[in-house]
């Protein structure tokens, strides 16, 4: 399907426009100039102070210019295990044959794992006994140990630790909506971006995950959802999902699984998904920089049984700090998945210093790449902002964003800020209620799409990373 795009308003630049030079070099509006805002706006904003970003309670490590170092490249280190979600189904084919079993078990094997969820050879009973234990042994090495689960939201969240072959930590969040189930998951063992905010990227890069590592997050997932572990959404929950609707967390696919479902058996709740339906790459590490991976993850994840989990492609969204290159070559994919920036900061003196990699790539550069994808797919993409107090949530820089997303086209992108949860006494802590309120109203009135995010379980949560270094 080629959905149709919104025609490009012209003129398209990617250049701040002269008033808002000061703006675009991260200084608000001077007095009384500058700004189009509504009235009610940017001088009283400009009084509140600004926080500059910086690491709390470990040291950031930093390059020879004295930037924070970004590491792009895994150590050498040893790899997981080779599993049947790294391989396409001939492969399968081809390494049973080896194996002197028929390519046909190959098959059944896959249709245990991707359908059933089940890497137990007891369960397998269409398989030869003598073959069973051979087939699971050569094909399903066990990848993700659990070490601890944290329930919240009554139970319509779950928050896994798992353990990697070597030990590694990584974490996946299991999310019960009313028409969806969304699995945020990880692709790296720690990250190499260096993110000032992020536990993850505070001990940097151990290695990329593994293909079959990424896409066994859902299958346990979906082993856990099949055994009746995630509790339905609440009310509260399900009156909070209206605006999580609009997302771009696409439910079409939640819904037709609602129906599908319908006929194996019922949920908890006794409607929606019986499996997980939407997948956010949000969790630990930087998909796109472990880029083949997880394209590969993400093949097995679209691909239908027996060939892998027959997912629908519109509901998997990955997000990226700005990784412009990778950002292009995903566009050229032709797959319609969901693509999300994470900006966080519309101008560079900013943001150089809460996402390090803008010291690569600019914020402009980012947003063109952003653009180029929708350009190129026709998919609507996200721009995701944690909204943090006195550091980005000045209504100057609701401006800027809007001017910039607003000077490459209409309609081609929705802006989901969200509230980093609060932290008394820390730089990294969430904007005032009525402070993002404004930031959402003053995005929406310069005419840009806009949804405050709520996140769920903020007892468990933390960002994403907190658990692992716990545990660690
Ligand atoms: S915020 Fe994301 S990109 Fe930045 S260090 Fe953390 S995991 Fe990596």
């Amino acid at each position: 399907m080629s959905p149709s795009k919104n025609p490009r308003p012209e003129p398209s630049s990617s250049a701040p426009k002269q008033g808002s030079a000061r703006r675009a070099a991260g200084q608000p509006p001077a007095a009384g100039g500058g700004s189009k805002a509504p009235a009610g706006g940017s001088n009283a904003d400009a009084s509140r102070p600004q926080i500059r970003p910086k690491a709390e309670g470990w040291q950031q490590p930093m390059d020879a210019e004295g930037r924070p170092k970004l590491q792009f490249a895994q150590p050498k280190v040893k790899q997981p295990p080779k599993h049947l979600a790294d391989m396409t189904l001939d492969e399968r084919i081809d390494k049973a044959k080896e194996l002197g079993i028929s390519g046909f078990r190959a098959k059944q094997l896959s249709v245990h794992y991707f359908r059933h969820y089940t890497a137990d050879p007891e369960q397998m009973t269409d398989l030869p006994a003598e073959t069973r234990e051979q087939l699971v042994e050569e094909f399903l090495p066990p990848l993700l140990t659990e070490v601890r689960r944290l329930k919240t939201d009554d139970g319509a969240t779950i928050k896994f630790l798992w353990r990697l072959f070597d030990g590694a930590l990584v974490e996946s969040v299991l999310m019960r909506y009313r028409s969806r189930i969304t699995l945020c998951i990880s692709s790296q063992c720690g990250c190499g971006m260096n993110c000032p905010f992020c536990a993850t990227g505070q001990n940097g890069l151990t290695r990329n995950m593994s293909s079959a590592e990424i896409v066994d997050q859902i299958v346990q997932a979906n082993r856990a959802i099949a055994a009746g572990e995630l509790d339905a959404p609440n009310a509260a929950e399900i009156a909070e999902e209206q605006d999580h609707a609009a997302l771009g967390e696409e439910t079409e696919f939640a819904e037709s699984e609602a129906s599908a479902a319908a006929g194996k058996g019922a949920s908890s709740s006794g409607v929606g998904p019986q499996r997980v339906s939407n997948i956010v790459f949000m969790g630990m590490g930087e998909p796109l920089a472990n880029y083949k991976r997880v394209m590969s993850a993400v093949r097995r994840m679209v691909d239908p049984a027996p060939e892998g989990l027959g997912m629908s492609a519109r509901g998997i969204t990955i997000s990226t700090v700005g990784l412009v290159p990778a950002i292009r070559k995903l566009a050229d994919e032709n797959l319609p998945i969901t693509f999300a920036l994470s900006l966080h900061a519309p101008d560079d003196q900013l943001r150089d210093e809460l996402i390090p990699v803008n010291s690569r790539w600019k914020a402009d550069e980012a947003i063109d790449a952003a653009y180029h994808y929708y350009e190129t797919t026709g998919r609507r993409v996200s721009i995701e902002y944690a909204l943090i107090k006195d550091m980005n949530d000045h209504l100057w820089r609701a401006e800027l964003l809007a001017e910039k997303l607003n000077a490459r086209g209409r309609g081609w992108v929705h802006v989901n800020p969200i509230p980093l949860n609060p932290t008394p006494g820390s730089i990294w802590t969430s904007s005032e209620p009525e402070v993002m309120r404004a930031f959402v109203n003053r995005l929406e009135s310069l005419g840009v799409p806009t949804t405050l995010r709520d996140t769920r379980g903020k007892e468990i949560d933390g960002a994403c990373g907190q658990l692992a270094a716990a545990e660690d």
